[in-house]
Protein backbone atom coordinates (compact mmCIF):
# COMPACT_ATOMS: atom_id res chain seq x y z
CA UNK A 1 0.00 0.00 0.00
CA UNK A 2 1.13 2.84 -1.16
CA UNK A 3 1.54 6.19 0.76
CA UNK A 4 -1.63 8.89 0.83
CA UNK A 5 0.00 11.53 -1.08
CA UNK A 6 -2.21 14.02 0.98
CA UNK A 7 -0.64 13.15 4.19
CA UNK A 8 1.43 16.25 4.00
CA UNK A 9 -0.44 18.70 3.51
CA UNK A 10 -1.80 21.09 6.48
CA UNK A 11 -5.82 20.97 6.45
CA UNK A 12 -5.88 24.46 7.59
CA UNK A 13 -8.84 26.06 9.06
CA UNK A 14 -6.96 29.21 10.33
CA UNK A 15 -3.43 29.92 10.85
CA UNK A 16 -1.47 27.43 12.86
CA UNK A 17 0.39 28.86 15.87
CA UNK A 18 -2.41 31.44 16.40
CA UNK A 19 -3.31 30.71 19.69
CA UNK A 20 -6.70 30.90 20.91
CA UNK A 21 -7.98 31.09 17.18
CA UNK A 22 -6.51 28.60 15.06
CA UNK A 23 -6.08 25.14 15.60
CA UNK A 24 -2.44 23.51 16.60
CA UNK A 25 -0.72 22.39 13.96
CA UNK A 26 0.87 19.11 14.92
CA UNK A 27 3.89 17.14 13.35
CA UNK A 28 4.27 13.20 13.83
CA UNK A 29 6.97 11.61 12.42
CA UNK A 30 6.66 8.24 12.14
CA UNK A 31 8.04 5.45 10.02
CA UNK A 32 5.62 2.74 11.00
CA UNK A 33 2.60 3.09 9.49
CA UNK A 34 0.17 1.83 11.44
CA UNK A 35 1.53 3.88 13.89
CA UNK A 36 1.50 6.95 12.23
CA UNK A 37 -2.10 6.32 10.90
CA UNK A 38 -3.67 5.43 14.29
CA UNK A 39 -1.83 8.77 15.77
CA UNK A 40 -3.18 10.87 12.68
CA UNK A 41 -6.78 9.76 13.23
CA UNK A 42 -6.78 10.82 17.22
CA UNK A 43 -5.12 13.75 16.32
CA UNK A 44 -7.28 14.72 13.71
CA UNK A 45 -10.49 13.34 15.91
CA UNK A 46 -9.36 16.55 18.27
CA UNK A 47 -9.28 18.92 15.79
CA UNK A 48 -5.80 19.37 15.44
CA UNK A 49 -4.27 20.16 12.01
CA UNK A 50 -1.99 16.88 11.22
CA UNK A 51 1.41 16.81 9.02
CA UNK A 52 3.11 13.47 8.95
CA UNK A 53 6.10 12.15 7.64
CA UNK A 54 8.02 9.00 7.44
CA UNK A 55 11.78 9.77 7.57
CA UNK A 56 14.02 12.65 9.34
CA UNK A 57 14.15 14.77 6.12
CA UNK A 58 11.18 14.23 5.33
CA UNK A 59 10.26 15.96 8.20
CA UNK A 60 12.53 18.95 7.66
CA UNK A 61 11.22 19.58 5.00
CA UNK A 62 7.60 19.61 6.11
CA UNK A 63 8.33 21.35 8.87
CA UNK A 64 10.35 24.41 7.03
CA UNK A 65 7.33 24.96 4.56
CA UNK A 66 4.74 24.33 7.21
CA UNK A 67 5.92 25.41 10.46
CA UNK A 68 4.49 23.19 13.32
CA UNK A 69 3.07 24.14 16.86
CA UNK A 70 4.65 20.84 18.17
CA UNK A 71 6.16 17.87 16.99
CA UNK A 72 5.83 14.34 17.80
CA UNK A 73 9.00 12.45 16.75
CA UNK A 74 9.88 8.92 16.63
CA UNK A 75 13.56 8.64 16.96
CA UNK A 76 14.31 5.37 15.17
CA UNK A 77 13.88 6.48 11.32
CA UNK A 78 14.99 5.43 8.40
CA UNK A 79 17.32 7.60 7.42
CA UNK A 80 18.36 9.72 10.07
CA UNK A 81 17.96 9.35 13.37
CA UNK A 82 15.40 11.66 15.66
CA UNK A 83 17.72 13.16 18.07
CA UNK A 84 19.06 14.90 14.38
CA UNK A 85 15.90 16.00 13.72
CA UNK A 86 15.79 17.74 17.21
CA UNK A 87 19.39 19.24 16.39
CA UNK A 88 18.23 20.92 13.28
CA UNK A 89 14.48 21.68 14.26
CA UNK A 90 16.22 23.61 16.93
CA UNK A 91 18.27 25.65 15.17
CA UNK A 92 15.22 27.87 14.13
CA UNK A 93 11.91 26.40 15.94
CA UNK A 94 10.34 26.62 19.42
CA UNK A 95 7.85 23.94 19.18
CA UNK A 96 7.44 21.43 21.53
CA UNK A 97 9.11 18.33 20.68
CA UNK A 98 8.05 15.43 22.30
CA UNK A 99 9.79 12.36 21.16
CA UNK A 100 8.28 9.01 21.10
CA UNK A 101 10.67 5.94 21.01
CA UNK A 102 10.80 2.21 21.69
CA UNK A 103 14.72 2.72 23.18
CA UNK A 104 13.97 3.08 27.12
CA UNK A 105 17.49 3.77 28.11
CA UNK A 106 18.12 6.79 30.22
CA UNK A 107 20.95 7.61 27.92
CA UNK A 108 18.63 7.86 25.06
CA UNK A 109 16.24 10.05 26.80
CA UNK A 110 18.56 12.42 28.30
CA UNK A 111 20.63 12.53 24.92
CA UNK A 112 17.00 13.55 23.29
CA UNK A 113 16.37 16.05 26.04
CA UNK A 114 19.44 17.85 26.22
CA UNK A 115 19.66 18.33 22.20
CA UNK A 116 15.84 20.05 22.95
CA UNK A 117 13.03 17.69 23.21
CA UNK A 118 10.59 18.77 25.73
CA UNK A 119 9.42 15.00 26.73
CA UNK A 120 9.50 11.74 26.23
CA UNK A 121 6.53 8.87 25.71
CA UNK A 122 8.38 5.50 25.22
CA UNK A 123 6.16 2.65 23.95
CA UNK A 124 3.95 1.59 23.89
CA UNK A 125 2.18 3.88 24.96
CA UNK A 126 -1.16 4.69 25.90
CA UNK A 127 -2.90 7.12 22.92
CA UNK A 128 -4.68 9.52 26.24
CA UNK A 129 -1.17 9.97 27.85
CA UNK A 130 0.69 11.36 24.98
CA UNK A 131 -2.54 13.56 24.38
CA UNK A 132 -1.75 15.03 27.55
CA UNK A 133 1.59 15.56 27.29
CA UNK A 134 0.60 17.09 24.13
CA UNK A 135 -2.14 19.13 25.78
CA UNK A 136 0.36 20.11 28.33
CA UNK A 137 2.80 21.14 25.75
CA UNK A 138 0.84 23.17 23.67
CA UNK A 139 -0.31 25.09 26.74
CA UNK A 140 3.19 25.76 28.07
CA UNK A 141 4.09 26.64 24.74
CA UNK A 142 1.24 29.17 24.48
CA UNK A 143 2.14 30.69 27.88
CA UNK A 144 5.76 31.51 27.21
CA UNK A 145 5.06 33.16 24.00
CA UNK A 146 2.15 35.57 25.17
CA UNK A 147 1.28 36.47 28.75
CA UNK A 148 2.45 35.26 31.91
CA UNK A 149 4.53 32.81 33.44
CA UNK A 150 2.91 31.64 36.72
CA UNK A 151 3.85 33.57 39.64
CA UNK A 152 2.30 30.90 42.00
CA UNK A 153 1.40 27.02 42.21
CA UNK A 154 -0.30 24.72 44.75
CA UNK A 155 1.11 21.45 45.93
CA UNK A 156 -1.18 19.81 47.71
CA UNK A 157 -2.46 22.08 50.30
CA UNK A 158 0.15 24.67 50.05
CA UNK A 159 0.00 27.83 48.23
CA UNK A 160 3.61 28.54 46.80
CA UNK A 161 4.08 32.62 45.80
CA UNK A 162 7.58 31.82 43.76
CA UNK A 163 7.44 36.32 43.50
CA UNK A 164 7.03 36.65 47.75
CA UNK A 165 8.91 33.79 48.38
CA UNK A 166 5.92 32.91 50.75
CA UNK A 167 4.39 29.20 51.47
CA UNK A 168 1.16 29.46 52.62
CA UNK A 169 -1.07 26.81 53.73
CA UNK A 170 -3.99 27.04 51.63
CA UNK A 171 -7.83 27.60 53.16
CA UNK A 172 -9.35 25.13 51.50
CA UNK A 173 -8.91 22.00 53.88
CA UNK A 174 -9.73 21.91 57.76
CA UNK A 175 -10.40 25.92 57.99
CA UNK A 176 -13.53 26.62 59.36
CA UNK A 177 -15.22 29.55 57.74
CA UNK A 178 -12.05 31.68 55.79
CA UNK A 179 -12.31 33.62 52.49
CA UNK A 180 -10.55 32.00 49.65
CA UNK A 181 -7.49 34.16 49.92
CA UNK A 182 -5.11 33.46 52.41
CA UNK A 183 -5.02 36.98 54.61
CA UNK A 184 -1.50 37.50 56.31
CA UNK A 185 -2.70 38.83 59.21
CA UNK A 186 -2.14 36.63 62.34
CA UNK A 187 -4.96 38.18 64.75
CA UNK A 188 -7.66 35.72 64.27
CA UNK A 189 -5.94 32.86 65.45
CA UNK A 190 -4.53 33.38 68.71
CA UNK A 191 -5.07 29.89 70.01
CA UNK A 192 -1.91 27.44 69.65
CA UNK A 193 1.03 28.67 68.21
CA UNK A 194 1.07 29.72 64.85
CA UNK A 195 4.58 30.48 64.08
CA UNK A 196 6.04 27.34 63.77
CA UNK A 197 8.54 27.99 60.89
CA UNK A 198 9.19 31.99 61.32
CA UNK A 199 9.82 32.78 64.58
CA UNK A 200 13.48 32.24 65.91
CA UNK A 201 15.36 31.80 62.35
CA UNK A 202 17.48 29.42 64.19
CA UNK A 203 15.98 26.39 64.25
CA UNK A 204 16.83 24.46 60.97
CA UNK A 205 14.12 21.94 61.91
CA UNK A 206 10.86 23.68 61.33
CA UNK A 207 10.24 22.80 58.55
CA UNK A 208 6.29 22.36 58.48
CA UNK A 209 6.60 18.25 59.79
CA UNK A 210 6.50 19.17 63.69
CA UNK A 211 3.89 21.85 63.29
CA UNK A 212 1.20 19.72 61.28
CA UNK A 213 -0.69 18.71 64.53
CA UNK A 214 -0.94 22.67 65.43
CA UNK A 215 -4.77 22.25 63.89
CA UNK A 216 -6.17 25.83 65.56
CA UNK A 217 -7.24 27.28 62.11
CA UNK A 218 -3.99 29.22 62.03
CA UNK A 219 -2.28 30.26 59.28
CA UNK A 220 0.92 28.20 58.65
CA UNK A 221 3.71 28.81 56.65
CA UNK A 222 6.95 26.92 55.67
CA UNK A 223 10.02 27.72 55.13
CA UNK A 224 12.32 26.70 51.89
CA UNK A 225 15.96 27.21 51.36
CA UNK A 226 17.08 29.15 48.64
CA UNK A 227 18.63 25.83 46.84
CA UNK A 228 14.64 24.57 46.49
CA UNK A 229 13.40 27.87 45.82
CA UNK A 230 15.21 27.14 42.86
CA UNK A 231 14.39 24.35 41.78
CA UNK A 232 10.77 24.83 42.19
CA UNK A 233 10.67 28.00 40.39
CA UNK A 234 12.18 25.70 37.26
CA UNK A 235 9.84 23.22 38.08
CA UNK A 236 6.84 24.97 38.89
CA UNK A 237 6.95 27.58 35.72
CA UNK A 238 6.24 24.75 33.52
CA UNK A 239 3.21 22.63 34.56
CA UNK A 240 2.93 19.33 33.25
CA UNK A 241 6.01 19.61 31.36
CA UNK A 242 8.81 17.17 31.95
CA UNK A 243 12.10 18.90 32.88
CA UNK A 244 15.26 16.76 32.41
CA UNK A 245 18.08 16.63 35.29
CA UNK A 246 20.72 18.12 33.22
CA UNK A 247 18.26 21.28 32.30
CA UNK A 248 17.44 21.12 36.25
CA UNK A 249 21.27 20.59 37.43
CA UNK A 250 22.59 23.61 35.39
CA UNK A 251 19.72 25.50 36.01
CA UNK A 252 20.41 25.36 39.78
CA UNK A 253 23.90 24.66 40.41
CA UNK A 254 25.39 26.06 36.93
CA UNK A 255 27.14 24.76 34.53
CA UNK A 256 29.53 21.62 35.37
CA UNK A 257 26.93 20.14 37.73
CA UNK A 258 24.66 18.31 35.22
CA UNK A 259 25.56 14.78 36.16
CA UNK A 260 25.27 15.51 39.69
CA UNK A 261 21.76 13.62 39.69
CA UNK A 262 22.17 13.00 43.43
CA UNK A 263 21.94 16.46 44.12
CA UNK A 264 18.63 16.52 43.08
CA UNK A 265 17.17 13.46 45.07
CA UNK A 266 18.44 14.35 48.24
CA UNK A 267 16.47 17.53 47.67
CA UNK A 268 13.06 16.57 45.37
CA UNK A 269 13.10 14.41 49.03
CA UNK A 270 13.29 16.97 51.16
CA UNK A 271 10.82 19.08 49.16
CA UNK A 272 8.76 16.10 49.17
CA UNK A 273 8.78 15.83 52.60
CA UNK A 274 7.89 19.83 53.22
CA UNK A 275 4.86 19.94 50.59
CA UNK A 276 3.75 16.38 49.36
CA UNK A 277 0.36 15.11 51.77
CA UNK A 278 2.03 11.43 51.54
CA UNK A 279 6.02 12.00 50.46
CA UNK A 280 6.31 8.40 49.71
CA UNK A 281 3.55 8.81 47.36
CA UNK A 282 4.04 12.19 45.46
CA UNK A 283 1.57 13.93 43.83
CA UNK A 284 2.99 16.75 42.56
CA UNK A 285 6.34 16.19 42.41
CA UNK A 286 7.09 13.48 40.53
CA UNK A 287 10.41 11.70 39.31
CA UNK A 288 10.27 10.47 35.81
CA UNK A 289 13.40 7.73 36.72
CA UNK A 290 16.24 7.88 34.18
CA UNK A 291 15.27 11.34 32.76
CA UNK A 292 13.88 14.24 35.26
CA UNK A 293 11.48 15.80 37.28
CA UNK A 294 7.59 16.93 36.19
CA UNK A 295 5.19 19.30 38.23
CA UNK A 296 1.95 17.54 38.36
CA UNK A 297 -0.52 20.54 39.27
CA1 LIG B 1 10.73 3.89 14.17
Amino acid sequence: MRGEPEDVRPESQGPPGAPGSGRAGVLIVEDQPELLRALRINLRARQYDVLTARTGREALAVAASHPPDAVILDLGLPDIDGTEVIVELRRWSKAPIIVLSGRTSPGDKIGALDVGADDYVTKPFAMAELLARLRAALRRDDGAAGLSTPHQATIGRWLINLTSHQVTRTATDSAPAAGPGPSPHPGSAGGGGPDAGSSGGSSAGALGESSAGSSAGAEETLRLTPTEWRILEILLQRPGQLVGSAQLLTGVWGPGYSQRTNYLRFHMARLRRKLEDNPARPRHLLTEPGMGYRYQP
